[in-house]
Order: C-alpha cells, then structure tokens, then sequence
C-alpha cells in the first residue's frame, strides 16, 4: 500500500477473521510484544492509569468545545459526572478509588482554560473538515483475513491534522518528526476523506509547567509508506499471535527495560518469559491501583 496508490474502495471489514492495527499498538509492540499476545489472556490486568485518564478527561473537554464551538462552562462546573463516567466506561475504575479527586478536577480544569486561552485561537473553526471520527484502511491480505489500520485523529483540519498530548514534560521535537502516528495518519485521512495532508500539529500540554506548547512536523511520501509498510509487517505478526517477549530491549541497553515491572506492565502477573538474571523480584504481585 502507497501513498499514490491507497485504495478507492476497500473490502469490507471483518471482525472474525480480520486484524486491525491501531498506532497504540505499534508502540506497545516495540516495547515487548508479549504484553499485546498477553492482553486477551485471563489474568491481564485492565490499564487504569492516572496520566492516561488525565489524557481523556482532557481530551473530552476540548472535543466538546470543537463540536459546540463553545465553551464548556457545565463541564468544568459538574466535573464529577462526566468524569466518573469515563472512568468506569474507559477504565473500569471510580473516583471513589481516587481519594480527593480535587486536585485531579483543578488540574483538567486547569489544561483546559490554558487550552482556550493559547491554543484554541490557532484554530480556525471554519477551516475545521471533521473532529474525533474513526477511520479504517485497508493495508493488505493477511494469512486469514485483511490487515486494517485504525485510527482516531483529534481534529481534521483542511491543511493539517492536529492532537492534542498530555505529558509530564514538553517533548523533543524529535518525538513528533519520528511519530509513526503522524505518518500513519496523514494516509489514513487521505484515503477516508480524499484530502492530502502531509502536515501534523501536536500540541502538548506540559503537566510540570501547565503550558501547551507546539510541535509541527511534516512527512515526505518515502515516510509516508515506509510506515505504512511497517504497519502491515506488524499486524501480520499480530495476526499470527507469535509475538516475542523483550524485557531487555538490545544488546546496547544490557538492564531490563522500565516497562517490564509489575508496576507497568498489565501482563506481568501471567508472563513466563521476565525471568531475567537481574535483582528485580519477580514474585512480586502486580495489583490494578491509580499510579
Ligand atoms: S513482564 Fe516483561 S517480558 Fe513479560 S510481557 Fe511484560 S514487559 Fe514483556
């Protein structure tokens, strides 16, 4: 699949024998794919995360305000409900488990008001095509069904798609010039809405600072599908669940790496291949708690 070449009409989707990739899991695959072969497996323990709810809850207010292009005065003042909710829906957790929510309530209140202030008058609402909207594309043949990449952009304008990241610290620029995301997505919009962008804002709001700062970056068509060329090699290996463990990510970096803990990795509990000959205690129970 090409950016010159991207199909006009694609086979229908399948859940039964198809396979989706989503960028997600492209990034979850480069740190250790036997956590994504273990996600389905009894004894995996479902992600409840602070800085990802964080993430949500931000991003729900805003994309609120894109599509009423105005702003979201009720939220900020009933926060509780609509939190709640994303809470149990998304991440089958409650605020009754997080202690006083207050400070979570501020701190979203907070990223938000910023947001409207110093980000949302770089956006130009009547250049906006369409926001939070799920798109598939067909990438090729698989040994059972297709391939499918999957993907959500935060905000489709007429020259560039945009999203919004929520992060301890700013990023390095590089993060956004080396995104598979942005790669991936700039074909996946063009093939859903005939539009060629090759453009990718990420804006980043910066939890240490509480600023939203931005990094622009760009692809060219050799990126373009060189990703999407890796995208299809990854969701053959999904397909085929044979999906090796690397608890040590290379031979440069000779400790395990940070994500194979039971404090970060779901599948720590069921996994048979993080015996490593290292001082880290393995028989250590991961348990789900808000970190
Ligand atoms: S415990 Fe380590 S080796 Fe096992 S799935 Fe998690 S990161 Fe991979």
């Amino acid at each position: 699949m090409e950016w010159t070449d991207l199909p006009h009409s694609d086979p229908n989707y399948d859940p039964d024998v198809d396979t989706v990739v989503r960028q997600s899991t492209i990034n979850s695959l480069q740190l250790c794919g036997q956590r994504v072969a273990l996600s389905t497996k009894e004894g995996y323990l479902p992600l409840v995360s602070e800085q990802l709810a964080f993430g949500t809850c931000v991003h729900e207010i805003i994309s609120q305000d894109i599509s009423h292009n105005a702003l979201q005065q009720d939220m900020l003042l009933n926060m509780g409900e609509w939190i709640n909710e994303i809470l149990v829906t998304q991440y089958e957790w409650s605020l009754d488990q997080i202690g006083d929510p207050r400070p979570f309530f501020s701190e979203i209140g907070v990223a938000y008001r910023s947001w409207v202030t110093k980000v949302a008058p770089f956006i130009a609402r009547d250049n906006v095509v369409e926001s939070e909207q799920e798109h598939y594309m067909y990438l090729g043949e698989g040994l059972n069904g297709n391939i499918w990449l999957k993907g959500t952009a935060d905000l489709v304008m007429k020259d560039r798609l945009v999203d919004w990241k929520t992060s301890g610290r700013d990023w390095k620029q590089g993060k956004a010039d080396y995104s598979i995301q942005a790669s991936l997505y700039m074909p996946l919009h063009k093939q859903a809405l005939k539009r060629s962008l090759r453009k990718f804002d990420f804006w980043v709001y910066d939890r240490s600072k509480s600023v939203w700062r931005l990094h622009p970056t760009s692809r060219t068509i050799a990126e373009i599908n060189s990703a999407l060329h890796t995208a299809y090699i990854y969701g053959l290996q999904i397909e085929s669940g044979h999906l090796p463990a690397t608890p040590v990510p290379t031979g440069f970096v000779p400790k395990r790496g940070w994500y194979c803990s039971a404090k970060w990795c779901n599948a720590w509990n069921i996994c048979e291949s993080k015996f490593l000959n290292d001082n880290v205690d393995e028989t250590v129970v991961a348990i789900r708690k808000w970190k």
